[in-house]
């Protein structure tokens, strides 16, 4: 008897083990033809603008400057485009003419369709940033190397890679286990590397690839053979199935602690002042979360706010920070109506039905209007979708102003920002550090500032650490609002509005 149930609930170990092995392999899949979907749609832009370019007369005076423009701001991935003379840059949507001429950046690859590639071209004027730069013919366009990456989902350990038929070469891995991977299978959509089995997709017939394998095995509770070991876990009790559960179930250890610290009163907020650039005037501040452990360590926003948008926690995350701005400021707010608290957000809040209802009740209950809370939502997440414009319409006609945070590092395109129209964008302080170092004078600001002035958007500066930068920003956009430490660091509640 006990031998027979010990080889049922081995049958049964193995039957679960063994689907939950071909689950991976399928999500892993699906994630990955997601990937090469936005692949497509970065070329076929990339292919229509070479086009475009090509097209044009060979010229470089303020029409085709102004075209040349016009390709880069309405496109959704592209962020610069360049005209050749005989190989020679002479024309560029940033700068105008180019004169001299400037050599193209050298060749790394040819891709299949016979697209001239270059990898990790510096973008000029943002430090650490790479392009990508795609040729054809006497034209030449640029995408910002990470639009590849972001494309990718964060579950997968994966490896992005330019196959031209003859070698397999890894641009960007987030896994060692990828590392020194040489070449791809023929026709095969699957790969072994070093022991692991992973998913391979290409655009073409291997020109960009990606490798991809689940980072996590999928848990037996989210599992879609879920009710076939129902089935099976019936009939060999309970137990069984859940030591098997949680040995395979993934460990959501950051998130739990959050919760934990959320409840233990180990998180607060803080409040970055917001000046106007021309006056210097407080209009208002930015929510900051900071997490002190029990053991009196800090942990990094950055990591636990994307641990949070992975693990379906940034609501509850957003939820106390709006609480803790009307329990901390409420009094302010409302002796201040001018006076404005941006709180970061996710597009998973603004696309959660409950979250507008949410704030509005929160905001009526503590008798303010809902100009005191902005919302930022940082450019990286706003990736998509029809959907996610509505939603940003609904908040804003609830009164409450949109800020796109970090702007101009990633896909900033004008017909993008249009299409999500928001009220503002802050832009990115990679910027100030791109003017602190004097050597990177062509910086791309002053194409950001003549786009947002087009669309009418605020503007506010972030990072401004030194009255130069001030002074820069000051001369080329009077009305923008500024944030930094030289107005003013992190603040608790009861210093902000002390002086
Ligand atoms: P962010 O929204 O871009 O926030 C600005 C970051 O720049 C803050 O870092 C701030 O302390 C820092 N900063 C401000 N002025 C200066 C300056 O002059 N120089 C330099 N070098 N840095 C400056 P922090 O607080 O570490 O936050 C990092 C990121 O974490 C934020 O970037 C935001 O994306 C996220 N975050 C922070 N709090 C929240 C929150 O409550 N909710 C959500 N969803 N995200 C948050
Ligand atoms: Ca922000």
């Amino acid at each position: 008897m006990s031998a027979g149930a010990l080889l049922a609930v081995g049958l049964c170990l193995g039957f679960g083990a063994l689907s939950l092995q071909r689950e991976r392999a399928a999500r892993a899949g699906e994630l990955a033809d997601r990937y090469v979907e936005t692949a497509r749609l970065i070329n076929d832009e990339v292919g229509e603008r070479l086009e475009l370019i090509n097209a044009m007369p060979a010229a470089c005076g303020p029409e085709e400057v102004a075209a040349l423009r016009a390709l880069v701001l309405s496109a959704r991935f592209i962020k610069t485009a360049v005209r050749l003379d005989d190989g020679r840059v002479v024309c560029s949507s940033v700068g105008g003419p180019v004169d001299p001429p400037a050599e193209a950046p050298r060749v790394d690859l040819i891709g299949r369709n016979g697209r001239r590639i270059s990898l990790a071209v510096p973008q000029p004027g943002v430090p650490g940033s790479r392009l990508m730069v795609f040729r054809e013919g006497e034209a030449m366009v640029s995408v910002h190397g990470r639009a590849f990456v972001d494309a990718v989902d964060p579950r997968l350990d994966f490896a992005l890679v330019v196959d031209n038929g003859e070698a397999a070469r890894v641009m960007f891995t987030n896994t060692a286990s990828l590392q020194g991977l040489e070449r791809l299978p023929r026709g095969e959509s699957a790969l072994t590397f070093n022991g692991r089995s992973y998913e391979v997709r290409c655009t073409l017939p291997y020109t960009g690839c990606i490798v991809a394998d689940l980072r996590e095995s999928p848990s037996l509770w989210d599992s879609r053979t879920l009710p076939e070991m129902i089935g099976l876990g019936l009939l060999l009790g309970l137990t069984g199935g859940f030591a098997f559960s949680a040995f395979l179930g993934r460990s959501r250890s950051l998130s739990r602690q959050l919760m934990l610290a959320m409840r233990g009163g180990e998180l607060r907020v803080v409040y970055q002042p917001i000046v106007r650039l021309s006056d210097r005037r407080r209009v208002g501040a930015e929510a900051l979360l900071r997490w002190t452990d029990a053991t009196g360590k800090r942990v990094s926003p950055d990591a636990f706010i994307s641990e949070a948008e992975r693990n379906g926690m940034i609501g509850q995350v957003t939820r106390f920070v709006i609480s803790r701005v009307l329990e901390d400021l409420g009094d302010e707010l409302r002796r201040r109506p001018d006076f404005q608290v941006t709180v970061n957000v996710s597009a998973d809040d603004l696309l959660d039905g409950g979250f507008l209802p949410y704030l509005s009740a929160r905001l009526q209950a503590a008798r303010l209007p809902a100009c005191s809370i902005g919302l930022e939502l940082t450019e990286r997440t706003t990736d998509n979708s029809r959907e996610l414009s509505r939603a940003i319409a609904r908040v804003r006609e609830a009164g409450h102003k949109v800020y796109i945070d970090d702007f101009g590092t990633d896909y900033s395109s004008l017909s993008y920002l249009s299409r999500l129209r928001v009220d503002a964008i802050k832009i990115n302080r990679t910027f100030m550090q791109a003017l602190h170092d004097q050597s990177d004078q062509d910086t791309i600001a002053p194409q950001i500032v003549v786009m947002a002035e087009v669309l009418g958007l605020t503007m506010v500066v972030e990072g401004v650490e030194e009255e130069q930068q001030a002074a820069y920003f000051h001369t080329l956009a009077p009305d923008a609002l500024a944030q930094g430490w030289l107005f003013g660091k992190p603040l608790d509640a009861r210093q902000l509005f002390m002086s």
